[in-house]
């Protein structure tokens, strides 16, 4: 009889990791695990893909920022896309590397820029965002240490982000859109960390699913997709959380009710609640009855009329298309008016840019034609509306006095909402989103499919200016940003109706 072979214990499967999934990673080590073991169970995550968008674009910039630079690509065969670049870091002359890659005890990063310096290289990483976030560093951390060890003499290391003093000239300069911030120093001792990030990124990749439940990191830099597998079995919260207050206070007070074992503003004893806002809040809660305070008609009363119910929506792009325009500035496309006279009389009238160019003169031509007369005009969170009549008077010098006009007519419906109105509905929110439903039973925005809140309006009206839209969606979108907006002005009217006590 032979005797029987020792069992060999089986060969532990190699994982290889890229910066994203490090990243991930220093999020929670759940999230790697998910990410690489299920990846079926993430959720679609809209803001992820619009960042990514984003990116993609201020990446391209970068690159024609750099004549001569030369494109590591193979995206779909990094084997073939190291070998390249190892060809190519010794190449004579040297020129620019876009996603040159590297590779390191099974670490595999993408350098969006390698630009030439010295005898080395001066390594850029390019981010969408406004100024240098900390997670950025941990980015050029993980993607400094491989590339020093893979061979690559890094001399210097920078974020590129956008720079939001830039003024687009048009004509394609994108000129001094990106602002290289120099990390160095920042990084130095981040950089000895990563050894020890891989080696236990391996291993929770080796291991069981973590058992971590959810908590601050789940949104921290960047929503989880994982959050709905993650939350499936956690018991349904109370229907009126203590985490309801606004604002820092509200949060403080909130930590220390569940600290003395309330979950539900429902059961806290009044003295917890020193501040007048917090005490209203529990009062409506607990009772069931919304407050409006009687002083709010008296306030409203004495304005005059006709009285105007203003909205704006604008877009925002990190690389301006327009001449004249900066990164992330707000480009207002479309306003919506309701105006009541005195004896109830109601008319609307709204504007939305089509054209796909500027839509700013249009904007403000239309809206002065429409608000050249007398009345109030009634806004929600009036330094947006403001902040966006005062550039447009900046732009448009012939038609700054009619703007400036408007913005002195301006009255902001929000901190008379806060201060004189809180329904127990609104759960410690005044958008108004949350307070529409409360003061007319049959409005809301849940009947709007194709835009319901403010993301999807920018969403939308970048879908409407692609040149090569279908006309019937083109139609759609026009649609669903024209009922948006018309309920946004309707919802003024509404609430400016409850608070003098009209219905
Ligand atoms: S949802 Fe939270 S706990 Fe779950 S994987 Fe994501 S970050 Fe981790």
């Amino acid at each position: 009889m032979s005797a029987r072979k020792p069992a060999s214990p089986a060969p532990q499967r190699q994982y290889r990791l890229s910066k994203s999934r490090l990243l991930s990673f220093l999020q929670c080590p759940k999230r790697l695990h998910l990410a690489l073991h299920r990846p079926d169970l993430a959720e679609e995550d809209e803001s992820a893909a619009r960042r990514m968008a984003a990116g993609h674009g201020v990446g391209e910039i970068a690159r024609s920022l750099q004549p001569g630079g030369m494109l590591i690509g193979h995206d779909d065969d990094l084997g073939a896309a190291l070998a390249e670049t190892a060809d190519r870091v010794k190449a004579s002359p040297r020129v620019p590397l876009f996603e040159a890659t590297f590779e390191h005890e099974g670490v595999l990063v993408r350098a969006d820029l390698m630009l030439p310096q010295g005898r080395g290289w001066r390594m850029v990483e390019v981010k969408s965002s406004a100024s240098v976030k900390n997670y950025h560093l941990q980015d050029c951390a993980i993607q400094t240490w491989v590339a020093r060890h893979a061979g690559i003499r890094v001399h210097s290391v920078a974020v590129a982000h956008v720079d939001t003093a830039f003024v687009y000239p048009g004509r394609d300069n994108y000129r001094g859109l990106l602002k290289e911030v120099d990390v160095d120093g920042d990084i130095e001792a981040i950089a000895e960390e990563v050894p020890g990030w891989v080696s236990e990124a391996k291993a929770v990749l080796a291991g069981p699913e973590p058992a971590i439940p959810v908590g601050s990191q789940c949104d921290d830099p960047f929503p989880c997709p994982f959050y709905a597998h993650c939350s499936r079995d956690l018991p349904p919260g109370p229907e009126y959380p203590v985490e309801l207050l606004p604002g820092v206070a509200g949060k403080r007070l909130a930590a220390a009710l569940r600290a003395s074992g309330i979950d539900d503003l429902r059961d806290a004893p009044e003295e917890r609640f020193e501040h007048d806002q917090f005490r209203r809040i529990w009062q409506a809660t607990a009772s069931g009855e919304a407050f409006l305070d009687p002083t709010a008609a008296k306030e409203l009363k004495r304005l005059g009329w006709p009285r105007h119910y203003l909205d704006f929506e604008s877009v925002q792009f990190a690389v301006p298309i327009w001449a004249g325009t900066r990164p992330y500035q707000q480009v207002v496309f479309q306003w919506s008016c309701h105006t009541e006279s005195k004896v109830g009389k109601v008319m609307h009238r709204e504007f939305l840019e089509t054209g796909g160019g500027d839509p700013q003169r249009r904007f403000a031509e239309n809206l002065v034609a429409a608000l050249d007369d007398d009345g109030p005009v009634f806004v929600y969170n009036q330094s947006f509306e403001a902040t966006r009549l005062k550039e447009l008077a900046e732009l448009f010098p012939d038609l700054a006095e009619k703007l400036t006009g408007i913005v002195g007519r301006m009255v902001d419906l929000l901190p008379i909402t806060r201060r004189h109105y809180y329904h127990p509905e609104m759960k410690g929110s005044w958008s108004i989103k949350a307070v529409l439903p409360t003061v007319d039973g049959e409005l809301s925005y849940d009947d709007l499919d194709t835009v319901a809140h403010g993301q999807e309006a920018q969403a939308a009206y970048l879908e409407l200016m692609a040149p090569d839209i279908p006309s019937e969606r083109k139609a759609e979108l026009e649609r669903g940003l024209l009922e948006y907006c018309r309920r946004d002005t309707l919802a003024l009217l509404k609430l400016t109706r409850r608070l003098t006590g009209k219905n």
